[in-house]
């Protein structure tokens, strides 16, 4: 039994050091649950979620003495449906995304989730209703199921397979040396991008939170890992409130709200098929480079 914890006690080890450390936001996501030592405020009451609707009014916020990176942001993103954020590098994308876990807090606005700010609600019960997959997943030192563990502390063996098969992770791990006694990470064996990603959509599946925040890979897989990789992140996405930031023009045309951003605000919204109308914006021109350009599958600024 105490080896279940041993993750959790990993995990506490880990954020002591990454929390001293200046780390890149998009690695800390990945380890969700560990506890910060931002404080909760006296009065703070655990989030209750429902359908899980994020909405971002008036969203201002700055790294440091900066210029502002978000200047004024609202947009919605309805419970279990998809969210694309799409725009030029350097729009504030990655940005959004941090705020919603609290590893940053806005200058001015709130977030609510569900009604509530996440402000006034505890960080733990916040991040255990978030889940992320991140363009560059992070493997830990350890055993491939225990990297999937790092998703939720409590899962069992059974839990851990079955996530493994819904992010088609499965069959990969029992072909490796120790199936899903392998190890990983430094001193592991070298996993496929495709691979890692699947067991990072496999540490989000068993973490079964109704938001998944999602950050679109861009690097080109071979078109077995692709097809795999968008398989288990449509059974990752299915019934769960997704902001993606959106890459790949299949998940910009699939989402149900696409938010064009540009330098720090909203700029237009709507679907690909409204947004595509209006030949002046800056959604139809980005499309519009995507239809010239001949084999990318991206869409960049
Ligand atoms: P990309 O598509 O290139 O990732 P993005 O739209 O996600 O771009 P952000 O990564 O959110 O944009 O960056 C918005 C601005 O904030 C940029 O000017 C960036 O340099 C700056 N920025 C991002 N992260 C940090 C940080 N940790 N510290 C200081 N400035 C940052």
């Amino acid at each position: 039994l105490l080896l279940a914890y041993e993750p959790a006690r990993r995990l506490a080890r880990l954020q002591v050091n990454l929390e001293r450390a200046v780390v890149n936001a998009r690695m800390i996501y990945e380890i969700l649950d560990m506890q910060s030592h931002q404080r909760d405020k006296p009065d703070a009451k655990p989030l209750k979620v429902s359908e899980a609707r994020i909405e971002f009014r008036d969203v201002a916020f700055s790294y440091g003495d900066n210029e502002q990176t978000l200047k004024g942001l609202s947009f919605v993103a309805e419970g279990g449906k998809t969210t694309a954020l799409v725009g030029p590098s350097g729009a504030g994308k990655s940005t959004v995304i941090t705020l919603v876990p609290r590893f940053y807090d806005p200058a001015a606005g709130s977030i609510l989730i569900d009604g509530q700010d996440i402000a006034d609600v505890t960080k733990q019960s916040l991040r255990q209703h978030i889940a992320y997959v991140s363009q560059q997943p992070y493997l830990f030192e350890g055993t491939i199921r225990d990297n999937i563990r790092y998703g939720r502390p409590d899962a069992s063996d059974a839990e851990i397979e079955e996530a493994a098969r819904l992010a088609y992770a499965h069959d990969f791990i029992l072909a490796q040396p120790q199936g899903y006694d392998t190890p990983v990470g430094e001193n592991g064996v070298t996993l496929s991008g495709g691979q890692r990603q699947r067991l990072s959509i496999a540490r989000a599946l068993v973490r079964n939170a109704p938001i998944l925040l999602l950050d679109e890979a861009t690097s080109a897989l071979d078109t077995e890992s692709e097809a795999a990789v968008q398989k288990a992140l449509d059974e990752a996405m299915t019934g769960r409130t997704v902001v993606v930031i959106a890459h790949r023009l299949s998940t910009i045309i699939g989402a149900d709200k696409i938010i064009v951003m540009q330098d720090g605000m909203v700029v237009e919204e709507g679907t690909h098929e409204s947004l595509a109308q209006h030949p002046g914006g800056l959604y139809a021109r980005l499309n519009n480079l995507q239809g010239n350009a001949s084999a990318g599958e991206t869409v960049e600024d």
